[in-house]
């Protein structure tokens, strides 16, 4: 589903991605872990397409399609969701509009037709329940005064509503109380499919305690330097990154 060879980037001249390779299939949960400063953010960044990051190498191919020369939205309509770290507000326009705009450009995008009202609503109203979202926070002004947990649930509706192939979540390493932790688990458990796969770039072993990872990989310097089960990630809780950095010094 995603494939990623040898892939570089760079911000203002100095190159952070340093030649990641990662295959991710249907049905999978990649977790990337890695000390501050490793490129994780950056990674998820260059996969969604914002611009400030210069791709200076390698191929990025999404369900047999180079992404590499799309825009973020067709990226998007493609079935690719990035989850922000910190999620945009865009005062004046609710939750339930923007994403009405949002899921109508992706069917034209696709070559169907838009949904009306009523089937908006139908459709909002069953993913709201399946992500235990409150309906008084869709109609409010999008994560206008929203509390951090407010926020993170609004985003995983989001992804429930816009139904990615791929979804990418970037989670900070300040700001998640455990609430929200919960909420971010189980909204990605709750989509958890065979046809779907979800990245989870985090801090947070804890996280993978509730989201099972099926691999999990360790970015450092701008390269994923260890790979291995969800084992790893509490190898990683218990001894932290020295002993990993060691072995990529000594390796040179
Ligand atoms: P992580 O998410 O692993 O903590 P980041 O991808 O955020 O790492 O950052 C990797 C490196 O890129 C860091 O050295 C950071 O300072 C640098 N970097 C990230 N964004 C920018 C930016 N907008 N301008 C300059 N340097 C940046
Ligand atoms: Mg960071
Ligand atoms: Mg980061």
């Amino acid at each position: 589903m995603l494939s990623i060879n040898d892939l570089r980037a760079s911000i203002e001249g100095k190159e952070i991605l340093k030649g990641i390779n990662l295959e991710v299939k249907p049905g999978e949960v990649h977790a990337i872990m890695g000390p501050n400063g490793s490129g994780k953010s950056t990674l998820a960044s260059v996969l969604a397409g914002r611009e400030e990051y210069e791709v200076t190498g390698g191929s990025v191919v999404f369900d047999g399609k180079n992404i590499l020369d799309m825009a973020p939205e067709e990226r998007a309509a493609e079935g690719i969701f990035l989850a922000f770290q910190y999620p945009v507000e865009i005062p004046g326009v609710t939750t339930i509009n923007f994403l009405k705009t949002a899921v109508n450009e992706i069917r034209k995008y696709r070559g169907e037709n838009p949904l009306d009202a009523a089937q908006f609503l139908k459709m909002v109203r069953e993913k709201a329940k399946l992500v235990s979202m409150n309906d008084s926070l869709l109609k409010r002004a999008l994560n206008e005064g929203f509390s951090g947990g407010e926020k993170k649930r609004n985003e995983i509706f989001q992804m429930a509503v816009l139904e990615p192939k791929l979804a990418i979540l970037d989670e900070t390493d300040s700001g998640l109380d455990i609430d929200a932790l919960r909420i971010v688990a189980e909204g990605v458990n709750s989509l958890r499919s065979p046809e779907r796969a979800t990245v989870v770039v985090t801090h947070y072993q804890r996280l993978l305690d509730y989201i099972v990872p099926d691999y999990v990989h360790v970015l450092y310097k701008g390269r994923i330097v260890k790979s291995g089960p969800k084992e790893l990630a509490l190898e990683l809780e218990e001894k932290g990154y020295d002993w990993i950095k060691a072995e990529v010094e000594a390796v040179g």
